[in-house]
């Protein structure tokens, strides 16, 4: 096992530990997958029903939307880890709210911490709005959406890493939209441009 592997092993062990909002609801904690030493991470929203029911991110349409749309550009699971901005899944697939996003991000942060990529592609806009705000989630209201934001690059600055992050259109928002779906490609160039640096 690698560092990386260790030490997300070691913050999922405490994510499972600890006493959530929304965690007596759900049936998994979904935490992460892919690989621990990536140089991108994406960031989505919040576990629906399959993700839920399995423990992973984006194993339903969304993230079979994902898949297919990384496998275009030629990326897969082997170049990136995936986590969400919630661990649990909301009740209904609601948005996630303030206080849960202020309880749970604290483990995404450690993620971060543990994986430190050069990339972080946020999906949608509570992903995109969490990063602008600086992780501060009283800000993120305050934030640009990602129909404004998508496929442009922002460095943030945390815990001694410049991470480049780049919004990208949620893979559940573009499932049947042409057009998206042509951004979302040139927005990855873009992605995949930066990981070659
Ligand atoms: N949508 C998300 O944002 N995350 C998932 O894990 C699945 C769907």
């Amino acid at each position: 096992m690698s560092e990386k592997e260790k030490l997300l092993e070691e913050v999922k062990k405490e994510t499972l530990e600890a006493d959530l909002p929304l965690k007596k609801e759900a049936t998994n904690l979904v935490f992460g997958k892919g690989k621990a030493d990536a140089p991108i991470l994406f960031v989505g929203e919040a576990p629906g029903r399959n993700e839920d029911l399995q423990g992973l991110p984006f194993v339903g349409a969304a993230g079979k939307n994902l898949d297919k749309l990384l496998h275009d550009v030629g990326l897969s699971l082997d170049d990136v880890y995936i986590a969400n901005i919630l661990k649990y899944r909301p009740p209904e697939n609601r948005g996630p709210l303030p206080d849960e996003i202020k309880t749970h991000t604290p483990y995404l942060i450690k993620q971060i911490k543990a994986i430190r990529p050069n990339v972080i592609c946020s999906l949608g806009n509570y992903a995109t709005k969490f990063f602008l705000a600086g992780m501060d989630v009283d800000k993120m209201d305050k934030q640009e959406g990602i129909t404004k934001l998508h496929g442009k690059i922002r460095e943030i600055e945390f815990d001694g890493m410049k991470i480049k992050l780049i919004p990208l259109f949620h893979p559940a928002a573009i499932i049947y939209n042409r057009s998206l779906i042509a951004e979302w490609e040139k927005d990855l160039e873009i992605v995949k441009k930066e990981i070659r640096k």
